[in-house]
Order: C-alpha cells, then sequence, then structure tokens
C-alpha cells in the first residue's frame, strides 16, 4: 500500500497540535530585559534570565493581558487565579535548570478555534471548531546552535514569554491540521498577541499523531513531531508521520511513544528521544512568584478591546460584501488589509461598490504592494473609494481606471484629479460616438462586408478599434450598442 488516498480508507488519523507563540511584549516575562529578533547574541539578557543565584522573577503584566485576549477570542474559561510552575529538566538553553510553565492550573481551559471552510461550489460556509484543552503561560527558552563538534548558546531568546495553545486531538488530516495552523496565525495577529513571523519562529508547532483503524474508539500511541516552522512543513511532517505509522501496524508491528524530529530538507522524521514521564519534569508551583490573580476590570479591558474575529469577518464579507470565499479568505488574512475594504465601504457610502472595490484591492493594489505591508500603500481607501466611484458613476472605464490607478500610485494625486489633468473622462456623448463608429465602418469596408455576411464575431473588432482611436476613452457598453445598430443599418 503507497497511496495515502487508500490508506486513509482504512486508517483515521488523529492529531493534536501543541502550538508555542511568542507573545508581543517589549520586555521578557519575569524580567525587564528586552526581547527582540537579532540581536548580537546574550545582549538580552541579565540575572533572572541567566538563572543566577539570589535572582528573582517578577511577572510583566503585558504577557497576561496579551494571553487573555487570546483566551477570550476562543471562548476560553478563565481561571481568575492561577499558579507557574516549575518544569525542571537540564539542557544548555535553560540556565535555571527549570522553565517557568503552568501545570495543573493552566490560564485557560476549553476553548476553540474556529476554522471557516468553504462549502463546496454554492453551499453555505462552514465553520469548523478545532477544541482546545488549554492555553497556558510560559517563558521560552534560549538556542543552541551547533557548529562541527561545538556548540554555541544564545539566550536572547530565553525568557520571552510565551502562550501555548494545545488542541484536543480533533484534527483528522494533515491538511486540517495546517489550516488550523494558519487560522491560529491569523487569529493572533488579529489580536495583537503575536507578530506571528514562523521564520523568526515566533510561532512554533509540535504535532502529536497517531493513527487507528476507523470504526475504533480507542486511541492509537502517539508520537510527538518537534518544533515544525511553517504550515507546509505541518502538512508534510503530518502526512509522513501517518504514513510511517500505517506501514509499522500493517507489517504487524507496534508505533512507539517517542519525540521526532521532523527534518524539512530530507523530508523525513528521526527519533529524538522516548518521551520522558510526566514525573520526570518534578512540576511543582513556583516558589518565587505569586499566583496570577485576574481582576473584573483586566477582563473588561481586554472584553471591550476585542476586534472583530477573522471567522466572522470572512463570513461577513461573503454575506455582506458578496464576496466569492477566496477572495474573502484573501482579504480578511491580514487584519490591516480587511480594515482598508471596510474603510474604502465607508468612504464611498455605498455597499454595492464593496465588490468592484475588493477586486480592485486583489488584482491591482495586492500586485503593486508585491508583499509589502498594505500601510504603505500611497493610495488610501478613501482615494480608491472616489476612484472605483468614477466607474460606477460612467466618468471612466474600467480600463482607464487600471491606469488612474497606476497614476495615483506614482504621483499620490486623488483620482478626479488625474482624470481632469490628463483628459481622461470617458466618452458617452452620443454624437461623438457615433461619428467614431462611422470612421472606423468607412475604414473598413472589407470587414464590414464580412460582418454583414454573417460574421457576427467582427463586432469587437470594430469596437476595439474605436477604443483605439479614443484612447480607450470611447463608453464602450455605449460604442457597442452603436456599432451594432450602424452595422445592422444601411
Ligand atoms: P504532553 O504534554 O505529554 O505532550 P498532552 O496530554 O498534554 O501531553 O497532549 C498533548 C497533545 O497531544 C494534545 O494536543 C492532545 O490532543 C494530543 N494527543 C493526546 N493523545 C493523542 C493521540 N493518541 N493521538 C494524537 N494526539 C494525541
Ligand atoms: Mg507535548
Amino acid at each position: 500500500m503507497t497511496d495515502l488516498a487508500t490508506v486513509l480508507e482504512i486508517w483515521e488519523p488523529v492529531i493534536g497540535l501543541e502550538v508555542h507563540i511568542q507573545l508581543a511584549t517589549e520586555s521578557k516575562a519575569f524580567s525587564a530585559s528586552a526581547t527582540g529578533f537579532g540581536a548580537p547574541p546574550n545582549s538580552l539578557t541579565d540575572p533572572t534570565v541567566l538563572g543566577l543565584p539570589g535572582a528573582l522573577p517578577s511577572f510583566n503584566v503585558r504577557a497576561l493581558e496579551l494571553a487573555l485576549r487570546l483566551g477570550v477570542a476562543t471562548g476560553s474559561k478563565i481561571r481568575a487565579r492561577c499558579r507557574f510552575a516549575r518544569k525542571h529538566y537540564f539542557y544548555p538553553d535553560l540556565p535555571k535548570g527549570y522553565q517557568i510553565s503552568q501545570y495543573d492550573e493552566p490560564l485557560c481551559e476549553d476553548g476553540a478555534v474556529e476554522v471557516m471552510v468553504a462549502g463546496g461550489a454554492s453551499g453555505p460556509l462552514e465553520r469548523r471548531k478545532v477544541r482546545l484543552q488549554r492555553i497556558h503561560l510560559e517563558e521560552d527558552a534560549g538556542k543552541n546552535t551547533h557548529h562541527g563538534t561545538s556548540s554555541l548558546v544564545d539566550l536572547n531568546r530565553a525568557g520571552v514569554p510565551l502562550c501555548e495553545v494545545v488542541t484536543l486531538p480533533d484534527l483528522h488530516s494533515a491538511a486540517d491540521a495546517a489550516e488550523y495552523m494558519r487560522a491560529l496565525h491569523r487569529l493572533v495577529r488579529y489580536l495583537g498577541v503575536s507578530e506571528g513571523d514562523m521564520e523568526k519562529g515566533q510561532l512554533r508547532c509540535d504535532a502529536n499523531v497517531s493513527v487507528r483503524r476507523r470504526g475504533e474508539d480507542r486511541l492509537g500511541t502517539r508520537t510527538e513531531l518537534k518544533n515544525i516552522n511553517s504550515f507546509r512543513f505541518v502538512q508534510k511532517a503530518i502526512e509522513h508521520e501517518i504514513g510511517r505509522q500505517v506501514r509499522i501496524l500493517e507489517d504487524g508491528g507496534a508505533v512507539e511513544r517517542e519525540t521526532r524530529l521532523w527534518d524539512a530538507s530530507a523530508g523525513v522524521s528521526q527519533p529524538m528521544r522516548s518521551k520522558e514521564e510526566i514525573a520526570d519534569y518534578r512540576y511543582f508551583p513556583d516558589p518565587d512568584l505569586p499566583p496570577l490573580t485576574v481582576d473584573g476590570a483586566t477582563m473588561r479591558k481586554v472584553i471591550t478591546t476585542m476586534p472583530e474575529l477573522p471567522a466572522p469577518k470572512l463570513e461577513r464579507f461573503v454575506r455582506e460584501y458578496g464576496l466569492t470565499f477566496d477572495d474573502a479568505a484573501t482579504l480578511t488574512a491580514e487584519r490591516e488589509l480587511a480594515d482598508f475594504l471596510d474603510a474604502a465601504v465607508r468612504a464611498a457610502g455605498n455597499g454595492a461598490l464593496a465588490r468592484p472595490m475588493a477586486s480592485f484591492m486583489l488584482n491591482e493594489l495586492l500586485r503593486v504592494l508585491d508583499g509589502r505591508p498594505i500601510g504603505q500603500s500611497p493610495v488610501t481607501p478613501v482615494a480608491l473609494a472616489e476612484l472605483v466611484g468614477l466607474v460606477a458613476s460612467d466618468v471612466i472605464s474600467g480600463k482607464i481606471a487600471k491606469d488612474v490607478f497606476t497614476s495615483m500610485w506614482e504621483t499620490g494625486d486623488a483620482a478626479r484629479v488625474i482624470v481632469e489633468r490628463d483628459g481622461l473622462r470617458q466618452i458617452s456623448d452620443e454624437a461623438t460616438l457615433r461619428s467614431m463608429c462611422e470612421q472606423i465602418i468607412a475604414d473598413n469596408p472589407k470587414q464590414v462586408e464580412l460582418y454583414r455576411a454573417g460574421k457576427e464575431s467582427l463586432l469587437g473588432f470594430f469596437v476595439g478599434l474605436v477604443m483605439k482611436a479614443s484612447d480607450g476613452k470611447a463608453n464602450p457598453g455605449l460604442t457597442t450598442e452603436l456599432m451594432k445598430k450602424l452595422l445592422a443599418g444601411s
């Protein structure tokens, strides 16, 4: 059995993800050192980060606020009072010999992340919920890099606040797991909880994978794939692991409970260690930190500043703006992009312009932005609304609008100013259009003969010539109508 699709008729994958998200705080979770990526190694440290004797942690409340935003956005139960715990293990990137984490009292429990799924050709959108076991706060470890026979330790990342978001074993395909990751990534960026830059390791995923025969209730033995740092690798690593486990089971073997490391360049995973028992971590409440309390004022602040979330926004773009699922998904992928369209619709004061404005964003604006954030666009939502308004009221043609847009992008001038300055108003005056059409007819007797003999596909040819002669300014609708009449006449 080689083909994954055939394998999946018999075997059901079960996947649970643990995602670590770096919180966008300016200082570390338990001390005043700055956070930051790319600073000289070991420059962002202090006695607490280094685990020097006598140094005491003090919790950064900004991290709590960010974690609460994620907790509220996922509809989690929030624990009003919870303790930090020490999780002990030995590794060079962990100078204290333990990580400050949360164990039996996580800040958030029983939430869910909503993943929007297109409902086929015309079917309704589906909001799928991936249930969360918990979200807890912890600190990041440093980073080891290995060079030949020596290893270097950089503690700049040590002590950076993290949220660990743990799902129930609710996912049943590699593609769904990747889609969940994308949804979570989008969510934390919307909330301002994390920049979620995966290349900088700000969002990292451990995937727990098992398989069982379809119809079986009991979960199979799982393996854990560590530190996967892209959406594509999540999918690849899980697919590979499903195949590996099925092969073992079909050969009559047993899957071993172990942690494996995904090697993206080789496209295979390697065993890293057999899973430590929970007891090995010797969790206990951190005596240096008072319990974390969440008061009403903090909760109110978090709740009242909650933005519209990506899933409901996507749904609204489809319902109110009449966008396709794919277009709505692209335009809600980043909050700034969605805000841009909302602002343009407000400026236009006309919901009917939402769709043409959205397609302008998708076809023109995103193209010239070429990956840069929309905040850098010299064309504002108000300016886009004016431009599309000119098309809607027949002042300029859709084709000219693209040139006007280019000019707006280059000069920062308003659409109306450019249209007047460059004389781009659409020609909708019937007498003018008629004489242009007559000229084209006079100039092309052969084609006219063919058309009148039944080759009606030539209509586009004539209209095209009028468009060309008018520098694209002839109103295409009126020109087509007139041309038809004139060709049919005499
Ligand atoms: P640990 O902290 O040891 O990794 P947890 O019980 O916290 O263990 O589970 C971690 C993740 O593993 C969760 O996302 C959970 O949904 C997932 N998980 C648990 N059992 C299975 C299983 N049999 N197959 C796949 N995923 C599983
Ligand atoms: Mg784990």
